[in-house]
Protein backbone atom coordinates (compact mmCIF):
# COMPACT_ATOMS: atom_id res chain seq x y z
CA UNK A 1 0.00 0.00 0.00
CA UNK A 2 1.46 3.23 -1.29
CA UNK A 3 1.91 5.62 1.62
CA UNK A 4 -0.15 8.72 1.50
CA UNK A 5 -3.24 5.76 1.79
CA UNK A 6 -4.30 4.63 5.22
CA UNK A 7 -5.17 1.37 6.23
CA UNK A 8 -8.19 2.41 7.86
CA UNK A 9 -10.95 4.62 6.20
CA UNK A 10 -10.70 8.41 7.25
CA UNK A 11 -14.58 8.54 7.09
CA UNK A 12 -15.82 5.69 9.31
CA UNK A 13 -12.58 4.00 10.31
CA UNK A 14 -13.41 0.60 7.91
CA UNK A 15 -10.62 -1.31 6.40
CA UNK A 16 -9.34 0.27 2.95
CA UNK A 17 -8.14 -2.16 0.35
CA UNK A 18 -6.94 -2.22 -3.25
CA UNK A 19 -9.57 -2.97 -6.21
CA UNK A 20 -10.66 -2.54 -9.51
CA UNK A 21 -13.62 -0.32 -9.80
CA UNK A 22 -15.58 -0.30 -13.47
CA UNK A 23 -16.07 3.46 -13.99
CA UNK A 24 -17.92 5.28 -16.62
CA UNK A 25 -17.23 8.70 -17.57
CA UNK A 26 -17.33 11.06 -20.18
CA UNK A 27 -14.71 12.47 -22.06
CA UNK A 28 -15.04 14.97 -25.21
CA UNK A 29 -18.87 14.73 -24.95
CA UNK A 30 -18.23 10.66 -25.55
CA UNK A 31 -19.35 8.35 -23.07
CA UNK A 32 -16.50 5.89 -21.78
CA UNK A 33 -15.61 2.61 -19.43
CA UNK A 34 -12.55 1.85 -18.07
CA UNK A 35 -11.23 -0.37 -14.92
CA UNK A 36 -9.56 2.19 -12.40
CA UNK A 37 -7.43 0.49 -9.71
CA UNK A 38 -7.36 2.62 -6.44
CA UNK A 39 -8.33 2.23 -2.56
CA UNK A 40 -11.58 1.95 -1.57
CA UNK A 41 -12.69 1.69 2.06
CA UNK A 42 -14.98 -1.66 2.29
CA UNK A 43 -17.67 -0.23 4.64
CA UNK A 44 -18.71 3.08 3.45
CA UNK A 45 -17.22 2.68 -0.40
CA UNK A 46 -15.10 6.17 0.14
CA UNK A 47 -12.51 6.27 -2.62
CA UNK A 48 -8.71 6.99 -1.83
CA UNK A 49 -6.49 6.86 -4.91
CA UNK A 50 -2.75 7.94 -4.12
CA UNK A 51 -1.31 10.52 -6.53
CA UNK A 52 0.10 7.30 -8.88
CA UNK A 53 -3.05 5.90 -8.81
CA UNK A 54 -4.65 9.08 -10.00
CA UNK A 55 -2.39 9.16 -12.82
CA UNK A 56 -2.88 5.69 -13.65
CA UNK A 57 -6.61 6.10 -14.01
CA UNK A 58 -6.54 9.34 -15.96
CA UNK A 59 -3.72 7.37 -18.47
CA UNK A 60 -6.91 5.20 -18.65
CA UNK A 61 -9.59 7.11 -19.28
CA UNK A 62 -7.62 8.67 -21.80
CA UNK A 63 -6.84 5.31 -23.71
CA UNK A 64 -10.65 4.42 -22.79
CA UNK A 65 -11.53 7.63 -24.92
CA UNK A 66 -8.89 6.91 -27.73
CA UNK A 67 -10.01 3.35 -27.81
CA UNK A 68 -13.63 4.69 -28.36
CA UNK A 69 -12.97 7.07 -31.17
CA UNK A 70 -10.33 5.29 -32.87
CA UNK A 71 -7.16 6.92 -31.87
CA UNK A 72 -3.66 5.11 -30.90
CA UNK A 73 -3.41 4.44 -27.26
CA UNK A 74 -0.16 5.33 -25.09
CA UNK A 75 1.28 2.08 -25.21
CA UNK A 76 0.10 1.28 -29.27
CA UNK A 77 2.24 4.82 -29.97
CA UNK A 78 4.95 3.41 -27.68
CA UNK A 79 5.11 -0.29 -29.06
CA UNK A 80 4.96 1.08 -32.85
CA UNK A 81 7.07 3.82 -32.51
CA UNK A 82 10.02 1.37 -31.04
CA UNK A 83 9.01 -1.65 -33.17
CA UNK A 84 10.24 0.89 -36.15
CA UNK A 85 13.43 1.71 -34.17
CA UNK A 86 12.54 5.36 -33.64
CA UNK A 87 13.53 7.14 -30.63
CA UNK A 88 11.30 9.65 -29.37
CA UNK A 89 13.21 12.53 -30.95
CA UNK A 90 13.23 10.95 -34.19
CA UNK A 91 9.58 10.83 -34.23
CA UNK A 92 9.46 14.08 -33.05
CA UNK A 93 11.46 15.12 -35.55
CA UNK A 94 9.44 13.11 -38.51
CA UNK A 95 6.19 15.03 -37.44
CA UNK A 96 7.88 18.51 -37.41
CA UNK A 97 6.89 18.89 -33.04
CA UNK A 98 8.31 19.12 -30.29
CA UNK A 99 9.69 15.90 -28.12
CA UNK A 100 7.17 16.75 -25.25
CA UNK A 101 4.24 16.17 -27.20
CA UNK A 102 5.42 12.72 -28.31
CA UNK A 103 6.46 12.28 -24.30
CA UNK A 104 2.75 13.38 -22.99
CA UNK A 105 1.12 11.33 -26.20
CA UNK A 106 2.96 8.47 -24.20
CA UNK A 107 1.43 8.99 -21.19
CA UNK A 108 -1.97 9.75 -21.70
CA UNK A 109 -2.24 13.09 -22.98
CA UNK A 110 -4.40 12.51 -26.28
CA UNK A 111 -3.42 13.57 -29.47
CA UNK A 112 -5.33 15.57 -32.59
CA UNK A 113 -7.21 13.36 -34.60
CA UNK A 114 -5.14 14.84 -37.51
CA UNK A 115 -1.78 14.02 -35.57
CA UNK A 116 -3.15 10.66 -35.19
CA UNK A 117 -3.13 10.67 -38.94
CA UNK A 118 0.11 11.55 -39.38
CA UNK A 119 1.09 8.86 -36.69
CA UNK A 120 -0.52 5.94 -37.96
CA UNK A 121 0.92 6.81 -41.39
CA UNK A 122 4.33 7.36 -39.93
CA UNK A 123 4.28 4.26 -37.71
CA UNK A 124 2.27 1.30 -39.62
CA UNK A 125 4.29 -1.76 -41.02
CA UNK A 126 4.38 -0.20 -44.62
CA UNK A 127 4.60 3.48 -44.21
CA UNK A 128 5.54 5.68 -47.15
CA UNK A 129 3.64 6.15 -50.30
CA UNK A 130 5.19 4.59 -53.61
CA UNK A 131 6.05 8.01 -55.16
CA UNK A 132 6.98 11.19 -52.42
CA UNK A 133 7.23 9.38 -49.67
CA UNK A 134 4.68 10.42 -47.41
CA UNK A 135 6.30 14.27 -48.17
CA UNK A 136 5.01 17.24 -50.61
CA UNK A 137 7.16 17.26 -53.36
CA UNK A 138 9.65 20.45 -52.09
CA UNK A 139 12.61 22.15 -54.72
CA UNK A 140 13.44 24.07 -52.06
CA UNK A 141 14.08 20.86 -49.57
CA UNK A 142 16.18 19.29 -52.15
CA UNK A 143 18.21 22.17 -52.13
CA UNK A 144 18.32 22.13 -48.37
CA UNK A 145 19.59 18.91 -48.76
CA UNK A 146 22.63 19.19 -51.74
CA UNK A 147 23.52 22.02 -49.69
CA UNK A 148 23.75 19.71 -46.10
CA UNK A 149 25.89 17.28 -49.14
CA UNK A 150 28.20 19.82 -49.93
CA UNK A 151 29.25 21.14 -46.37
CA UNK A 152 29.51 17.51 -45.24
CA UNK A 153 31.58 16.13 -48.58
CA UNK A 154 33.13 19.54 -48.47
CA UNK A 155 32.59 20.02 -52.18
CA UNK A 156 29.68 21.37 -54.43
CA UNK A 157 27.51 18.79 -55.37
CA UNK A 158 25.47 20.68 -57.99
CA UNK A 159 27.10 22.66 -60.82
CA UNK A 160 26.09 24.82 -63.79
CA UNK A 161 24.22 22.97 -66.38
CA UNK A 162 24.18 19.74 -63.70
CA UNK A 163 22.80 16.90 -65.36
CA UNK A 164 22.62 15.33 -61.45
CA UNK A 165 24.46 12.62 -62.61
CA UNK A 166 25.87 12.11 -58.85
CA UNK A 167 23.58 14.78 -57.08
CA UNK A 168 20.60 12.56 -57.41
CA UNK A 169 22.29 9.52 -55.75
CA UNK A 170 22.98 11.61 -53.08
CA UNK A 171 19.78 12.70 -53.17
CA UNK A 172 18.69 9.05 -53.76
CA UNK A 173 19.92 7.85 -50.81
CA UNK A 174 19.21 10.78 -48.78
CA UNK A 175 15.24 10.43 -49.43
CA UNK A 176 15.27 6.73 -49.20
CA UNK A 177 17.35 5.85 -45.82
CA UNK A 178 14.87 8.91 -44.16
CA UNK A 179 11.68 6.97 -45.80
CA UNK A 180 12.91 3.60 -44.46
CA UNK A 181 14.40 5.21 -40.87
CA UNK A 182 12.01 7.91 -40.13
CA UNK A 183 8.53 7.05 -42.53
CA UNK A 184 9.33 9.99 -44.70
CA UNK A 185 11.51 11.01 -47.14
CA UNK A 186 13.30 14.43 -47.16
CA UNK A 187 12.11 15.82 -50.41
CA UNK A 188 8.96 14.11 -51.62
CA UNK A 189 11.16 13.38 -54.77
CA UNK A 190 10.42 10.71 -57.25
CA UNK A 191 13.09 8.68 -58.86
CA UNK A 192 13.55 6.75 -61.76
CA UNK A 193 15.44 3.81 -62.99
CA UNK A 194 17.36 4.70 -65.52
CA UNK A 195 20.55 3.01 -66.76
CA UNK A 196 22.86 5.31 -65.06
CA UNK A 197 21.46 4.42 -62.13
CA UNK A 198 18.47 6.29 -59.96
CA UNK A 199 17.65 9.81 -61.22
CA UNK A 200 15.39 12.28 -60.12
CA UNK A 201 12.39 12.07 -62.44
CA UNK A 202 12.15 14.65 -64.52
CA UNK A 203 15.38 16.26 -63.74
CA UNK A 204 16.48 18.34 -66.51
CA UNK A 205 13.70 20.73 -65.62
CA UNK A 206 14.34 20.64 -62.45
CA UNK A 207 17.97 21.51 -62.12
CA UNK A 208 17.37 25.11 -62.32
CA UNK A 209 14.45 25.51 -60.01
CA UNK A 210 16.82 23.60 -58.00
CA UNK A 211 19.82 26.21 -57.66
CA UNK A 212 17.65 29.58 -57.95
CA UNK A 213 15.03 27.77 -54.92
CA UNK A 214 13.99 30.34 -52.64
CA UNK A 215 15.06 28.97 -48.93
CA UNK A 216 13.22 31.51 -47.02
CA UNK A 217 9.91 29.45 -46.21
CA UNK A 218 10.77 25.82 -46.15
CA UNK A 219 11.10 23.98 -43.13
CA UNK A 220 14.44 23.04 -41.93
CA UNK A 221 16.30 19.52 -41.49
CA UNK A 222 15.92 18.25 -38.70
CA UNK A 223 18.42 16.51 -36.75
CA UNK A 224 17.55 13.11 -37.16
CA UNK A 225 17.27 14.03 -41.27
CA UNK A 226 21.02 15.77 -40.62
CA UNK A 227 22.00 12.65 -39.22
CA UNK A 228 21.50 10.97 -42.22
CA UNK A 229 22.58 12.95 -44.69
CA UNK A 230 26.19 12.62 -42.44
CA UNK A 231 25.78 8.97 -42.67
CA UNK A 232 25.36 9.10 -46.34
CA UNK A 233 28.01 11.49 -46.52
CA UNK A 234 30.87 9.53 -44.60
CA UNK A 235 29.55 5.87 -46.29
CA UNK A 236 30.04 7.98 -49.71
CA UNK A 237 32.92 10.49 -49.83
CA UNK A 238 33.67 10.25 -53.55
CA UNK A 239 30.82 10.16 -56.44
CA UNK A 240 32.11 7.41 -58.26
CA UNK A 241 31.16 5.62 -54.45
CA UNK A 242 27.70 6.62 -54.56
CA UNK A 243 27.24 5.82 -57.88
CA UNK A 244 28.78 2.72 -57.54
CA UNK A 245 26.46 1.51 -54.76
CA UNK A 246 23.20 2.46 -56.34
CA UNK A 247 24.54 0.27 -59.03
CA UNK A 248 24.50 -2.76 -56.28
CA UNK A 249 20.90 -1.48 -55.09
CA UNK A 250 18.31 -4.35 -55.90
CA UNK A 251 16.01 -1.33 -55.75
CA UNK A 252 17.30 -0.44 -58.65
CA UNK A 253 17.85 -3.15 -60.37
CA UNK A 254 14.98 -4.96 -60.17
CA UNK A 255 13.05 -1.77 -61.76
CA UNK A 256 12.77 -1.73 -65.63
CA UNK A 257 14.48 0.98 -67.33
CA UNK A 258 12.44 4.21 -66.87
CA UNK A 259 10.13 2.78 -63.72
CA UNK A 260 9.48 4.58 -60.86
CA UNK A 261 11.64 3.19 -58.10
CA UNK A 262 8.94 2.85 -55.38
CA UNK A 263 9.33 4.40 -51.81
CA UNK A 264 7.34 1.56 -50.71
CA UNK A 265 9.87 -0.63 -51.18
CA UNK A 266 12.84 1.37 -49.39
CA UNK A 267 13.46 -1.81 -46.62
CA UNK A 268 15.40 -3.43 -49.08
CA UNK A 269 18.44 -0.28 -49.28
CA UNK A 270 21.48 -2.23 -48.36
CA UNK A 271 24.06 0.33 -48.58
CA UNK A 272 23.30 2.34 -46.11
CA UNK A 273 22.40 1.04 -42.72
CA UNK A 274 19.63 1.60 -40.61
CA UNK A 275 19.89 4.52 -37.99
CA UNK A 276 18.82 2.54 -34.98
CA UNK A 277 21.78 -0.41 -35.74
CA UNK A 278 24.26 2.77 -35.48
CA UNK A 279 25.92 2.41 -32.37
ZN1 LIG B 1 -15.35 4.13 5.09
Amino acid sequence: MSQSIKETCPSCQGRVTLVDLEKQAQVKGVDVTYTARIHQCGECGLELASIDEAATMQERLADAYRQAVGLLGSEEICRLRQEKGLSQQALADALDIGIASIKRWESGVIQSKSMDALLRTLLQKNPCNEHTGNREFSIPRIRLVLDAFAAQLGRPLLKKDDRMLYAAKYLWYADMSACRDLGRSMTGSTYAALPMGPQLNNYRDLVDEISNADLTDVPPLSQTETAIIALVARTFPTNKQVFDASHREALWQGCPTGAIIPYTRAAELIEIPHLKDLP
